[in-house]
């Protein structure tokens, strides 16, 4: 995203991560030249009536990075803090994780700039039919098919489903995925994200022989994929010492009571007035000492600055783009098993790629089904890149980048530049 109008830190971010692989694979310079950014942006008013009679007009983004493999696939999030650079970074993150994980799909994103917490029921679900049809053009089945992010769920998604639907009169289920199952949702997808995070976690605890059911975690955001991967540990026999939302952290070095966090954040929509553990910050939370540490919420929380007093072995990326590359060498010193991101969250997309699948075919699958396709796809990849990673002595982020990135190059070479 060399030009101006992609810029952003994630952005940045991004596009250093991509150059570290492409000089690494020798990738064709013509082709890393269109990777480097996204096919095409799009920048959408959204203006909503609020509660109070007066319009308010949001900022919304779609942004499509590369459809080589096949329709573009990603969230939406909602945010204040999205913008274009951050949209176009997460944009890219997909086009490499579906890659990865060998689905026929490529890398998409959206999101629209606003508070969600903030918003009546009313509120959000005007803002949000509005910034379908805002969209409409830009999304379609065969074409860009989203999905949830932070600050976004199935309510959410069954809003754009309709809205959809009904501007082309009648129910279009494979619109969006992570819709509720009533209405065309997969089972198993609210839970993927997390779940596979874990799949990747054991996988990865066995490669450096390390006894899960006698091991620590601390994972830093309760939203869909924290409280999942918190669920999801604790029933492993993991112990989770420390938890945080965007409303600060909670540590117990004797665990915290999982499912009581549980019913605090569903009744609350937060993990605020908490009585479980010490209350401690989002940064003190990322320092603690512990054997697995989930980052679950935003990018960028692992920095050159804090780096070095992680205290983890196990690193398990549940956000986007929470570590910079600098950060990444200092862990790579430390000896902290890193699953990046790109693999450690794929579980939301393969899922999400399921319940595409069973909408375009009318035929439903039962969670068994969906679970153990999962955890194959998921197995597969983490060998794949543990293999690359050794055969080419780097770090397990840029092996999943490589193959990821080397995968869309072939096929864009196979294809070649239109007109
Ligand atoms: P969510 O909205 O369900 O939850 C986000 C959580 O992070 C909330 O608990 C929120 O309070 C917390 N949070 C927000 N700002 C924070 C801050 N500054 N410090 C600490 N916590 C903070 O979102 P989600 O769907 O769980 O997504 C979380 C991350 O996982 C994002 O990076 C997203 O891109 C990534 N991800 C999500 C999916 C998915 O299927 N939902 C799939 C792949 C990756």
């Amino acid at each position: 995203m060399s030009t101006v109008e992609w810029r952003s830190p994630a952005s940045e971010m991004a596009v250093q991560q991509f150059d570290i692989a492409a000089a690494k694979l020798n990738l064709d310079a013509n082709v890393a030249a269109r990777l480097r950014r996204p096919e095409r942006a799009l920048i959408v008013s959204v203006p909503t009536r609020m509660d109070n009679g007066h319009v308010q007009v949001f900022t919304g983004f779609r942004v499509q990075h590369n459809d080589v493999l096949g329709p573009f696939k990603g969230g939406i999030r909602y945010h204040p803090e999205v913008n274009l650079g951050e949209v176009s970074a997460l944009a890219m993150w997909m086009t490499w994780k579906c890659s990865l994980v060998g689905l026929p799909l490529g890398g998409g994103k959206g999101g629209v700039a606003c508070d969600p917490a903030t918003l009546s029921r009313h509120e959000l679900q005007s803002m949000t039919r509005r910034y379908t049809a805002e969209i409409l053009n830009f999304i379609g089945p065969d074409v860009d098919v989203p999905a949830p992010d932070m600050g976004t769920n199935e309510q959410v998604m069954a809003w754009i489903m309709d809205t959809y639907s009904q501007h082309k009169g009648h129910a279009v289920a494979e619109i969006v995925t992570g819709k509720p199952v009533s209405i065309g949702g997969t089972l198993g997808r609210r839970e993927a994200t997390g779940r596979g995070l874990v799949y990747t976690i054991i996988e990865a605890a066995k490669h450096i022989n390390m006894d899960l059911s006698k091991c620590t975690a601390v994972v830093q955001g309760f939203g869909n994929v924290g409280s999942v991967a918190v669920k999801e540990l604790a029933h492993i026999g993991v112990k989770i010492i420390g938890v945080s939302d965007r409303t600060g952290g909670f540590y117990d070095a004797k665990g915290l009571p999982v499912d009581k966090l549980l019913e605090v954040a569903d009744k609350n929509h937060s993990l605020e007035g908490c009585p479980y553990g010490e209350k401690i910050t989002n940064e003190e939370l990322l320092e603690l000492k512990c054997d697995v540490l989930v980052p679950a919420a935003l990018e960028m929380q692992i920095t050159r600055i804090n780096a070095a007093r992680i205290q983890c072995r196990i690193l398990a990326e549940g956000a986007n783009g929470p570590t910079t590359p600098e950060a990444d060498i200092i862990l790579r010193d430390k000896g902290v098993f890193v699953i990046p991101d790109v693999l450690a969250n794929a579980g939301g997309v393969v899922v999400s790629y399921f319940e595409w699948v069973q909408d375009l075919q009318n035929f439903f699958w039962t969670e068994d089904e969906v679970n153990h396709k999962l955890r194959d796809i998921l197995m597969k990849a983490f060998l794949q890149v543990l293999d690359m990673s050794r055969k080419q002595d780097v770090d397990m982020r840029l092996a999943a980048l490589m193959i990821g990135i080397n995968r869309v190059a072939t096929a864009m070479l196979w294809r070649g530049l239109y007109a």
